[in-house]
Protein backbone atom coordinates (compact mmCIF):
# COMPACT_ATOMS: atom_id res chain seq x y z
CA UNK A 1 0.00 0.00 0.00
CA UNK A 2 3.01 2.62 0.87
CA UNK A 3 4.52 1.40 -1.92
CA UNK A 4 1.28 2.82 -4.42
CA UNK A 5 1.54 6.27 -2.52
CA UNK A 6 4.76 6.52 -2.75
CA UNK A 7 4.66 5.34 -6.47
CA UNK A 8 1.70 7.72 -7.45
CA UNK A 9 1.20 10.46 -4.74
CA UNK A 10 3.37 13.62 -6.24
CA UNK A 11 6.34 14.20 -4.17
CA UNK A 12 5.21 18.03 -3.35
CA UNK A 13 1.94 16.42 -2.34
CA UNK A 14 3.24 14.33 0.25
CA UNK A 15 5.36 16.65 1.31
CA UNK A 16 2.45 18.97 2.55
CA UNK A 17 1.40 19.34 5.64
CA UNK A 18 -2.89 19.20 5.44
CA UNK A 19 -4.40 22.33 6.04
CA UNK A 20 -5.46 22.21 9.82
CA UNK A 21 -8.88 23.84 11.34
CA UNK A 22 -9.16 23.09 15.17
CA UNK A 23 -12.48 22.16 16.32
CA UNK A 24 -14.15 24.44 18.44
CA UNK A 25 -15.75 22.50 20.53
CA UNK A 26 -17.56 25.08 23.13
CA UNK A 27 -14.68 27.07 22.80
CA UNK A 28 -15.55 31.56 22.27
CA UNK A 29 -14.66 30.92 18.20
CA UNK A 30 -11.79 34.00 17.87
CA UNK A 31 -9.21 32.25 15.20
CA UNK A 32 -11.55 32.40 12.08
CA UNK A 33 -12.21 36.29 11.09
CA UNK A 34 -15.95 35.06 11.29
CA UNK A 35 -18.75 37.72 11.40
CA UNK A 36 -20.05 36.85 15.26
CA UNK A 37 -23.76 37.83 14.44
CA UNK A 38 -26.61 35.95 13.26
CA UNK A 39 -29.79 37.53 11.55
CA UNK A 40 -33.19 38.29 13.23
CA UNK A 41 -35.97 35.61 13.28
CA UNK A 42 -37.94 37.26 10.71
CA UNK A 43 -35.01 37.53 8.73
CA UNK A 44 -34.69 33.85 9.16
CA UNK A 45 -38.37 33.34 8.36
CA UNK A 46 -38.09 35.06 5.01
CA UNK A 47 -35.17 33.36 3.96
CA UNK A 48 -36.57 29.97 4.92
CA UNK A 49 -39.32 30.91 2.91
CA UNK A 50 -37.36 31.54 -0.45
CA UNK A 51 -35.62 28.31 0.13
CA UNK A 52 -38.91 26.51 0.08
CA UNK A 53 -39.30 27.62 -3.15
CA UNK A 54 -35.47 26.32 -4.58
CA UNK A 55 -35.41 22.98 -6.85
CA UNK A 56 -33.25 20.78 -5.51
CA UNK A 57 -33.97 18.69 -8.65
CA UNK A 58 -32.83 20.57 -11.15
CA UNK A 59 -28.85 22.53 -12.00
CA UNK A 60 -28.30 25.60 -10.92
CA UNK A 61 -28.35 28.54 -13.66
CA UNK A 62 -24.49 28.01 -14.42
CA UNK A 63 -24.07 31.98 -15.08
CA UNK A 64 -25.54 32.52 -11.79
CA UNK A 65 -27.11 35.85 -13.37
CA UNK A 66 -29.55 37.04 -10.68
CA UNK A 67 -26.44 37.05 -8.37
CA UNK A 68 -23.93 38.89 -10.49
CA UNK A 69 -26.57 41.34 -10.62
CA UNK A 70 -27.30 41.82 -7.02
CA UNK A 71 -23.21 41.77 -6.39
CA UNK A 72 -22.48 44.66 -9.28
CA UNK A 73 -25.11 46.87 -7.21
CA UNK A 74 -24.10 46.44 -3.97
CA UNK A 75 -19.96 46.10 -4.42
CA UNK A 76 -20.11 49.18 -6.58
CA UNK A 77 -18.77 47.20 -9.47
CA UNK A 78 -17.73 49.12 -12.84
CA UNK A 79 -20.20 49.15 -15.47
CA UNK A 80 -17.47 47.33 -18.07
CA UNK A 81 -16.03 45.03 -15.99
CA UNK A 82 -16.92 41.09 -15.61
CA UNK A 83 -17.56 39.40 -12.71
CA UNK A 84 -16.33 35.64 -12.17
CA UNK A 85 -17.95 33.54 -9.40
CA UNK A 86 -16.18 30.73 -6.98
CA UNK A 87 -17.03 28.71 -3.92
CA UNK A 88 -15.36 30.65 -1.75
CA UNK A 89 -12.42 33.16 -2.91
CA UNK A 90 -9.64 30.50 -2.48
CA UNK A 91 -11.90 28.21 -5.70
CA UNK A 92 -11.06 31.52 -7.77
CA UNK A 93 -7.31 31.50 -6.26
CA UNK A 94 -7.20 27.68 -7.82
CA UNK A 95 -8.64 28.93 -10.83
CA UNK A 96 -6.84 31.81 -11.67
CA UNK A 97 -3.44 29.55 -11.11
CA UNK A 98 -4.52 26.69 -12.98
CA UNK A 99 -5.01 28.89 -15.87
CA UNK A 100 -1.68 30.05 -16.12
CA UNK A 101 -0.26 26.82 -14.91
CA UNK A 102 2.72 26.07 -17.04
CA UNK A 103 6.54 24.17 -16.97
CA UNK A 104 8.84 26.90 -15.00
CA UNK A 105 5.92 29.42 -13.83
CA UNK A 106 6.08 31.16 -10.67
CA UNK A 107 3.75 32.96 -8.26
CA UNK A 108 4.78 35.79 -6.48
CA UNK A 109 3.25 36.95 -3.11
CA UNK A 110 4.63 39.42 0.29
CA UNK A 111 5.30 37.35 2.94
CA UNK A 112 4.19 36.78 5.52
CA UNK A 113 0.45 36.86 3.63
CA UNK A 114 -2.45 34.51 3.24
CA UNK A 115 -1.35 31.05 3.54
CA UNK A 116 -3.65 29.67 0.67
CA UNK A 117 -1.34 31.70 -2.17
CA UNK A 118 1.64 29.20 -1.77
CA UNK A 119 -0.28 26.13 -0.63
CA UNK A 120 -2.43 26.29 -4.01
CA UNK A 121 0.78 27.21 -6.14
CA UNK A 122 2.37 24.45 -4.91
CA UNK A 123 -0.52 21.72 -5.28
CA UNK A 124 -1.28 22.60 -8.95
CA UNK A 125 2.25 22.86 -9.17
CA UNK A 126 3.82 26.28 -9.82
CA UNK A 127 6.73 27.79 -7.92
CA UNK A 128 5.85 30.41 -5.00
CA UNK A 129 8.36 32.91 -4.89
CA UNK A 130 7.86 34.59 -1.19
CA UNK A 131 8.80 38.53 -0.75
CA UNK A 132 9.74 39.61 2.88
CA UNK A 133 7.79 42.79 3.98
CA UNK A 134 9.59 45.24 6.03
CA UNK A 135 9.86 45.30 9.77
CA UNK A 136 6.24 47.04 9.86
CA UNK A 137 4.98 44.85 7.57
CA UNK A 138 4.40 47.62 4.53
CA UNK A 139 6.07 46.07 1.13
CA UNK A 140 9.75 46.70 0.80
CA UNK A 141 8.99 48.38 -3.03
CA UNK A 142 12.69 48.26 -4.09
CA UNK A 143 13.06 44.11 -3.17
CA UNK A 144 9.84 43.54 -4.71
CA UNK A 145 10.35 45.02 -8.17
CA UNK A 146 13.69 43.65 -8.32
CA UNK A 147 11.73 40.48 -7.46
CA UNK A 148 9.39 41.03 -9.69
CA UNK A 149 12.37 41.72 -12.41
CA UNK A 150 14.14 38.33 -11.54
CA UNK A 151 11.32 35.86 -11.41
CA UNK A 152 8.66 37.47 -13.92
CA UNK A 153 6.25 35.74 -11.79
CA UNK A 154 2.84 35.28 -13.95
CA UNK A 155 1.06 36.02 -10.84
CA UNK A 156 1.78 38.63 -8.43
CA UNK A 157 -1.02 38.26 -4.94
CA UNK A 158 -1.39 41.47 -2.89
CA UNK A 159 -3.85 40.94 0.09
CA UNK A 160 -5.39 44.24 0.53
CA UNK A 161 -6.03 44.68 3.76
CA UNK A 162 -3.30 41.99 4.44
CA UNK A 163 -3.81 38.66 6.27
CA UNK A 164 -2.70 38.03 9.20
CA UNK A 165 -1.17 41.49 9.71
CA UNK A 166 -4.06 43.65 9.36
CA UNK A 167 -2.53 46.46 7.35
CA UNK A 168 -3.11 48.08 3.96
CA UNK A 169 0.04 48.44 1.86
CA UNK A 170 0.95 51.91 0.40
CA UNK A 171 -1.06 52.71 -2.74
CA UNK A 172 1.60 53.94 -4.85
CA UNK A 173 3.42 51.05 -4.43
CA UNK A 174 0.75 48.62 -5.46
CA UNK A 175 0.32 50.79 -8.59
CA UNK A 176 4.09 50.58 -9.36
CA UNK A 177 4.19 46.76 -8.80
CA UNK A 178 0.90 46.76 -11.68
CA UNK A 179 2.84 49.02 -13.46
CA UNK A 180 6.00 46.87 -13.35
CA UNK A 181 4.49 43.14 -13.77
CA UNK A 182 4.38 41.27 -16.67
CA UNK A 183 1.84 39.44 -15.90
CA UNK A 184 -1.68 39.36 -13.88
CA UNK A 185 -2.14 41.41 -9.79
CA UNK A 186 -4.69 39.81 -7.88
CA UNK A 187 -5.79 42.66 -5.30
CA UNK A 188 -7.26 40.35 -2.42
CA UNK A 189 -10.06 42.45 -0.82
CA UNK A 190 -11.35 39.69 1.45
CA UNK A 191 -11.64 42.55 4.38
CA UNK A 192 -12.92 45.14 2.48
CA UNK A 193 -15.79 45.79 4.75
CA UNK A 194 -13.37 46.53 7.49
CA UNK A 195 -10.86 48.95 5.51
CA UNK A 196 -11.11 52.66 4.58
CA UNK A 197 -9.90 51.70 0.71
CA UNK A 198 -10.04 49.39 -2.65
CA UNK A 199 -8.32 48.93 -5.71
CA UNK A 200 -11.94 48.17 -7.58
CA UNK A 201 -12.28 51.92 -8.64
CA UNK A 202 -8.68 51.37 -10.30
CA UNK A 203 -9.64 48.42 -11.93
CA UNK A 204 -10.43 50.76 -15.75
CA UNK A 205 -6.79 51.84 -15.33
CA UNK A 206 -5.17 48.53 -15.68
CA UNK A 207 -5.47 45.96 -18.27
CA UNK A 208 -3.15 43.16 -15.86
CA UNK A 209 -5.43 43.93 -12.66
CA UNK A 210 -8.10 41.82 -10.68
CA UNK A 211 -9.67 42.63 -7.39
CA UNK A 212 -10.84 39.30 -5.53
CA UNK A 213 -13.60 39.70 -3.03
CA UNK A 214 -15.43 37.33 -0.85
CA UNK A 215 -18.72 37.55 1.25
CA UNK A 216 -16.87 35.24 4.20
CA UNK A 217 -15.56 37.54 6.31
CA UNK A 218 -18.35 39.94 5.72
CA UNK A 219 -21.44 37.44 7.31
CA UNK A 220 -21.37 34.59 4.84
CA UNK A 221 -18.51 32.01 5.45
CA UNK A 222 -20.79 29.17 5.73
CA UNK A 223 -22.21 29.65 2.33
CA UNK A 224 -18.74 29.78 0.33
CA UNK A 225 -18.90 33.04 -2.46
CA UNK A 226 -16.34 34.78 -3.80
CA UNK A 227 -15.69 37.16 -6.57
CA UNK A 228 -13.30 37.77 -8.90
CA UNK A 229 -13.61 41.13 -10.73
CA UNK A 230 -11.78 42.70 -13.76
CA UNK A 231 -11.15 42.82 -17.72
CA UNK A 232 -13.45 40.70 -19.79
CA UNK A 233 -9.93 39.61 -21.35
CA UNK A 234 -8.88 38.00 -18.64
CA UNK A 235 -11.95 36.78 -16.96
CA UNK A 236 -13.13 34.72 -19.71
CA UNK A 237 -10.06 32.87 -20.17
CA UNK A 238 -9.92 31.68 -16.07
CA UNK A 239 -13.69 30.98 -16.64
CA UNK A 240 -13.14 28.11 -18.79
CA UNK A 241 -11.06 26.54 -15.64
CA UNK A 242 -14.18 26.99 -13.95
CA UNK A 243 -16.17 23.70 -13.15
CA UNK A 244 -19.62 23.93 -14.71
CA UNK A 245 -22.33 24.68 -11.57
CA UNK A 246 -19.92 25.65 -9.40
CA UNK A 247 -22.09 27.76 -7.52
CA UNK A 248 -24.96 25.38 -5.92
CA UNK A 249 -28.96 26.60 -5.95
CA UNK A 250 -28.77 26.88 -2.06
CA UNK A 251 -25.80 29.51 -2.21
CA UNK A 252 -27.01 31.15 -4.57
CA UNK A 253 -30.82 31.76 -3.74
CA UNK A 254 -29.32 32.59 0.16
CA UNK A 255 -27.26 34.82 -1.54
CA UNK A 256 -29.24 36.77 -3.20
CA UNK A 257 -31.51 37.02 -0.13
CA UNK A 258 -29.02 38.55 1.71
CA UNK A 259 -27.96 41.19 -0.70
CA UNK A 260 -31.18 42.44 -0.10
CA UNK A 261 -30.42 42.65 3.20
CA UNK A 262 -27.63 44.46 2.71
CA UNK A 263 -28.10 47.18 5.11
CA UNK A 264 -28.30 44.79 8.26
CA UNK A 265 -24.68 43.05 7.13
CA UNK A 266 -23.46 46.96 6.90
CA UNK A 267 -24.59 47.41 10.53
CA UNK A 268 -22.98 44.35 11.54
CA UNK A 269 -19.52 45.01 9.97
CA UNK A 270 -19.75 48.67 10.95
CA UNK A 271 -20.15 47.45 14.34
CA UNK A 272 -17.53 45.38 14.55
CA UNK A 273 -15.18 48.16 12.87
CA UNK A 274 -15.96 49.90 16.22
CA UNK A 275 -15.21 47.28 18.16
CA UNK A 276 -11.93 46.47 16.75
CA UNK A 277 -11.11 50.56 17.99
CA UNK A 278 -12.41 49.46 21.29
CA UNK A 279 -10.14 46.61 21.55
CA UNK A 280 -6.87 48.16 19.98
CA UNK A 281 -7.13 51.12 22.37
CA UNK A 282 -7.70 48.18 25.21
CA UNK A 283 -4.72 46.21 23.90
CA UNK A 284 -2.36 48.89 23.39
CA UNK A 285 -2.41 49.85 27.10
CA UNK A 286 -0.88 46.42 28.13
CA UNK A 287 2.39 47.34 28.06
CA UNK A 288 4.05 43.96 27.62
CA UNK A 289 2.68 43.09 24.25
CA UNK A 290 3.50 45.24 20.77
CA UNK A 291 0.09 45.63 18.64
CA UNK A 292 -0.34 46.26 15.25
CA UNK A 293 -2.31 48.55 13.37
CA UNK A 294 -5.38 46.71 11.67
CA UNK A 295 -8.33 47.79 9.03
CA UNK A 296 -9.57 44.43 9.13
CA UNK A 297 -11.69 41.87 11.53
CA UNK A 298 -8.39 40.99 13.58
CA UNK A 299 -5.92 42.20 15.33
CA UNK A 300 -2.00 41.00 15.05
CA UNK A 301 0.27 41.38 18.16
CA UNK A 302 3.42 40.08 19.31
CA UNK A 303 4.09 38.86 23.27
CA UNK A 304 7.20 38.82 25.13
CA UNK A 305 10.07 36.52 23.98
CA UNK A 306 9.60 32.76 24.77
CA UNK A 307 5.84 32.95 26.02
CA UNK A 308 3.51 32.64 22.68
CA UNK A 309 2.76 28.60 23.52
CA UNK A 310 2.21 29.35 27.35
CA UNK A 311 0.10 32.65 26.27
CA UNK A 312 -1.70 30.81 23.93
CA UNK A 313 -2.70 27.97 26.06
CA UNK A 314 -3.69 29.95 28.76
CA UNK A 315 -6.03 31.78 26.97
CA UNK A 316 -7.35 28.67 25.25
CA UNK A 317 -7.55 27.27 28.95
CA UNK A 318 -10.12 30.32 29.98
CA UNK A 319 -12.62 28.93 27.03
CA UNK A 320 -11.03 31.39 24.05
CA UNK A 321 -9.45 30.46 20.99
CA UNK A 322 -7.51 32.75 18.66
CA UNK A 323 -4.88 31.73 16.19
CA UNK A 324 -1.08 31.22 16.56
CA UNK A 325 1.00 32.72 14.33
CA UNK A 326 4.47 32.00 15.63
CA UNK A 327 6.36 29.41 13.77
CA UNK A 328 4.38 30.40 10.26
CA UNK A 329 6.69 33.08 8.94
CA UNK A 330 10.42 34.52 10.88
CA UNK A 331 8.59 38.19 10.71
CA UNK A 332 5.98 36.41 13.01
CA UNK A 333 8.00 34.75 15.57
CA UNK A 334 5.91 35.57 19.48
CA UNK A 335 2.65 36.62 17.25
CA UNK A 336 -0.53 36.10 17.93
CA UNK A 337 -3.97 36.77 16.00
CA UNK A 338 -7.25 37.56 17.46
CA UNK A 339 -10.50 37.82 15.58
CA UNK A 340 -13.36 41.22 16.45
CA UNK A 341 -16.12 39.17 18.51
CA UNK A 342 -18.90 40.79 20.07
CA UNK A 343 -18.33 43.14 22.83
CA UNK A 344 -18.75 39.75 25.49
CA UNK A 345 -16.21 37.74 23.64
CA UNK A 346 -13.77 40.18 22.84
CA UNK A 347 -14.09 41.26 26.95
CA UNK A 348 -13.48 37.56 27.83
CA UNK A 349 -10.21 37.31 25.72
CA UNK A 350 -8.98 40.95 27.37
CA UNK A 351 -9.48 38.81 30.57
CA UNK A 352 -8.01 35.85 29.32
CA UNK A 353 -4.72 37.56 28.31
CA UNK A 354 -4.86 40.03 30.89
CA UNK A 355 -4.45 37.01 33.46
CA UNK A 356 -2.17 35.28 30.84
CA UNK A 357 0.82 37.92 30.87
C1 LIG B 1 -10.23 34.37 4.29
C2 LIG B 1 -9.46 34.81 3.13
C3 LIG B 1 -9.75 34.36 1.83
C4 LIG B 1 -10.66 33.19 1.55
O1 LIG B 1 -11.97 33.42 1.70
P1 LIG B 1 -13.08 32.40 1.21
O2 LIG B 1 -13.89 33.23 0.28
O3 LIG B 1 -13.80 32.03 2.45
O4 LIG B 1 -12.45 31.23 0.50
C5 LIG B 1 -9.07 34.91 0.76
N1 LIG B 1 -8.10 35.82 0.96
C6 LIG B 1 -7.76 36.25 2.19
C7 LIG B 1 -6.69 37.25 2.33
C8 LIG B 1 -8.42 35.75 3.31
O5 LIG B 1 -8.04 36.14 4.54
Amino acid sequence: MNNQIEKWVRPEIRALAAYHVPDAGDFIKLDAMENPYTWPESVVDDWLNILREVSLNRYPDPSSSELKEGLRREMAIPPNMEILLGNGSDELIQMILLTVLGQGRKVLSPEPSFSMYKMISTFVGLEFVGVALDDNFELDLAVMLEAIKQHQPAVVFLAYPNNPTGNLFDDTSIRAIIEASPGLVVVDEAYHAFASRSFMDKLPHYDNLVVLRTLSKMGLAGLRLGLLVGPKAWLSQIDKVRLPYNINVLTQASTAFALKHHAMLEEQTARIRKDREALMQQLASLAAIKVYPSQANFILFRVPQGRVSAIFEHIKGKGVLIKSMHGASPKLAHCLRVTVGTPGENDAFLAALKSAL
